[in-house]
């Protein structure tokens, strides 16, 4: 716990360290301009002892003009853009007039007067400005490539400062960086492509960087000048020195650069949409001093290069962006219009793969795996989707290490070290993941990792800044590249594009079901209609056949009597054809009578029905285990198990005939609630040939001659098909010709 705190105190308190830079002076102030705290090293610059100073207004040190460009400064400082303002001010001492630039700003009730002894009396002019980093920008126009521009930059600061090293430094997101441009003396080892660790510049001091826009230390190994008194008096707080350009260096950053062999350092902060993209870092191996034009200058130059910065990767990323839009557009317009959804989310160039810039793709819909590309077997995806249902709860999910979290990837990193997952239906189980390779990374460190924090005589952790800076190689395994934001875009807009077009698709369809569904009942209506209205004419012919044949057979020859007695038969058999025709539209028009039914009870009565109108027959029933209970019109399932048993033994010449009932145990999920299950009446009866398995469902087909197997209208298996239709199931046979056949159905 100790620990814990003592580190976060070095870190968190280096904007308030107390003491400054001995190559200045500090003076604080309140906002009436008393002076109420000065650093030690007063005496050096200004000839006066912190006594003599403290609780004094600033006029005794100043004169009102020189007070008056301080006031100046400060009302501009608080707009300025360029960073730091200073002002040139003479002091007159007993050891005769002394030059400061000097440097002013607000920190919360505080006034901070910096000032820096110079020779020069006069300010730098616009000319003199223009020449140091005038011929730069046009340079910097002219390159195209990022690196041309870091290159140009760290040459230009090389020069202006004539430091030993200037490199260009660059933040990853975890907050470690690289070295991604140098210049330097030649004798030097290069620190070029090496990488550093987050804690090498921890967050506390990124966010000072990201403030200050310029550091300077031009001698690391100086003795710091406390202020006194430590706090100050006017908000009994120590003094933030956050923006005051003299605060002095942490004990860390001091060591930190003293193990790299630096002595004076100078840090320009690159910003890129208000964070701190990187660092120019300057260092020098003996203490350099440099006068506040040229830190001006540097300044203004660590703007311009933000500026162009912002440029030179905004054009990079806004050309892949248009790409990506581009290509979905294209991908989105040759998918719309197709029949098959899947096939169109495979086939179209631009393909699935290059919205993302992937080098596999799965498609999962329905517990159909299509894959595209370089991907894991079926298998392994299937298990990823599932493991994903289960882990992810956002629709669209990335990592560019997936093994790191599901440690079964290994076995596939080849190809999905890194994997996107786009959820479009949980219920569906519509995804879209996409994948990418192991991308191993060599990896240059500055020195090899060493304990971050060491134990003082205190016994408190503090923290250890590197001491070796010899290339360190780590390699980075089990990782693809990293999917960009505008790649994770793509792939939510592609997500909503998919969307509306099943929604579209859904619309299409219920529309086309309420007409089909309007010209079956005007079918089944017309049907029934029909068919009640034939009967009427039926019977009279009937009846009218009959009289002839009862009462006047004695006027007709054999010949006429057999015709009249064909006609009663056909008539008969015209009747029972109405009645079935009648009983499919009824089937058709009839409300459900739905309710949840034991199907046990249920074929109990149909079984006894069926063996008491075939007593002395030798057949066999089997329920090898209990049915569910499923919700139903009790009376059309009576009807249909009637029609499907009744069959079974009818088309059977075996001697000892079997009929077994059940049900599978896959069970089809059709939606989160409701479960379907597969049933299934199987016989050992004669079978059905391949060709006939479908006609056999069709209104008054047959397949044999009237008289055979019993005679029957070729309508059971009709009716069946309806009633399953009107629970929203549907009826197949599977069968072995000679050997048995096996009705399924869902109901
Ligand atoms: P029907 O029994 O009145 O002919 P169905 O519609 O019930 O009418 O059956 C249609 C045809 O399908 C039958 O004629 C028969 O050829 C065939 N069939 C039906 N069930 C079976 C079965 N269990 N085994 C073999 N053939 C069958």
């Amino acid at each position: 716990m100790t620990s814990t705190i003592s580190q976060e105190q070095n870190y968190n308190y280096i904007h308030i360290p107390g003491a400054i830079q001995p190559h200045g002076v500090l003076i604080a102030l309140s906002l009436s301009l008393q002076i109420e705290q000065v650093s030690d090293n007063v005496e050096e610059f200004l000839s006066k002892k912190p006594e003599d100073l403290l609780n004094q207004p600033l006029h005794n040190l100043f004169g009102a003009e020189e007070i008056r460009a301080i006031e100046d400064l400060l009302v501009s400082t608080q707009h300025a853009s360029i960073s730091p303002n200073y002002l040139k001010l003479t002091l007159n001492t007993p050891e005769g007039e002394k030059h400061f630039d000097a440097t002013v700003h607000k920190s919360d009730r505080i006034i901070i007067l910096e000032l820096e002894p110079t020779l020069s009396r006069t300010e730098m002019s616009f000319v003199n400005f223009r020449s140091m980093i005038g011929d730069v920008i046009p340079q910097i126009q002219q390159t195209s490539k990022l690196s041309d521009f870091t290159r140009l930059v760290v040459d230009k600061v090389k020069d202006i400062t004539g430091f030993d090293r200037v490199m260009i430094f660059r933040f990853d997101a975890s907050g470690a960086g690289s070295v991604i441009a140098e210049a330097k003396q030649e004798e030097l080892e290069p620190y070029l492509g090496l990488h550093y660790p987050e804690s090498d510049i921890p967050e506390p001091a990124r966010k000072l960087y990201a403030r200050g826009l310029l550091r300077y230390i031009p001698d690391l190994n100086a003795h710091k000048s406390n202020l006194i008194p430590l706090n100050n008096p006017y908000t009994a707080q120590p003094l933030d020195l956050s923006d005051a350009t003299l605060r002095s260096c942490d004990d860390c950053c001091v060591q930190y650069h003293q193990n790299m062999g630096v002595s004076a350092l100078l840090v320009i902060s690159l910003i890129q949409d208000q964070k701190l993209w990187g660092l120019i870092s300057c260092h020098n191996s003996t203490p350099k001093y440099l006068t506040s034009d040229i830190r001006t200058g540097c300044g203004f130059l660590g703007q311009i290069v933000s500026l162009e910065l912002s440029n030179q990767i905004i054009t990079e990323e806004l050309d892949y962006k248009d790409k990506l839009k581009l290509l979905l557009s294209q991908f989105v317009a040759s998918i719309s219009s197709a029949d098959n959804f899947i096939d169109a989310l495979i086939h179209p160039k631009p393909c699935l793969l290059d919205l993302v810039t992937a080098g596999g793709c799965a498609i999962s819909l329905d517990n159909e795996i299509t894959l595209v590309g370089a991907t894991p077997g079926v298998e392994e995806v299937r298990s990823l989707i599932e493991w994903s249902q289960n882990t992810i709860d956002d629709d669209l999910f990335a990592t560019d290490s997936l093994p790191k979290i599901y440690p079964l990837a290994q076995a596939f990193k080849d190809f999905a070290s890194g994997l996107l997952v786009l959820r479009i239906s949980r219920i569906r189980r519509f995804y879209i993941l996409w994948f990418r390779p192991e991308v191993i990374q060599t990896v240059n460190w500055a020195g090899a990792p060493e304990p971050l924090y060491q134990v003082t005589d205190e016994g408190n952790l503090k923290p250890s800044p590197r001491k070796s800076f010899e290339l360190w190689k780590g390699t980075v395994l089990l990782t693809s590249s990293p999917w960009l934001q505008c790649e994770l875009d793509s792939a939510i807009d592609l997500r909503n594009a998919l969307v509306g077009i099943v929604l579209n698709k859904t619309d299409e369809l219920a529309k086309i079901n309420l007409e089909l569904q309007r010209s079956n009942q005007e079918l089944d209506s017309f049907a029934y209609a029909a068919s009640h209205d034939l009967k009427e004419p039926l019977r009279g012919i009937h009846n009218y056949s009959n009289i002839l044949i009862e009462d006047y057979a004695h006027l007709l020859d054999a010949e006429g009597l057999e015709y009249l007695n064909t006609l009663v038969n056909l008539t008969q058999r015209m009747d029972t054809l109405i009645n079935v025709l009648l009983r499919l539209s009824q089937i058709g028009q009839t409300e459900l009578r739905k309710q949840f039914v034991d199907l046990n009870d249920l074929l109990n009565i149909v079984i006894s029905m069926f063996r008491a109108s075939r007593q002395g027959e030798n057949f066999d029933i089997r329920i090898p285990k209990q049915l569910p209970v499923i919700e139903c019109d009790p009376v059309l399932v009576n009807e249909l198990f009637t029609n499907l048993i009744s069959n079974a033994f009818k088309y059977n010449d075996q001697a000892h005939k079997w009929v077994e009932i059940g049900y599978l145990e896959e069970q089809i999920q059709k939606s989160v609630d409701t479960t379907s299950f597969v049933f299934y009446v199987k016989d050992n009866g004669i079978g059905i040939q391949p060709q006939h398995q479908e006609l056999i469902f069709r209104l008054f087909k047959r397949l044999h001659s009237k008289e055979k197997y019993g005679g029957g209208t070729g309508a059971g298996l009709a009716i069946a098909k309806k009633i399953l239709q009107r629970h929203g199931g549907k009826i197949w046979v599977e069968s072995t010709y000679g050997q048995g056949s096996t009705f399924f159905f869902i109901l």
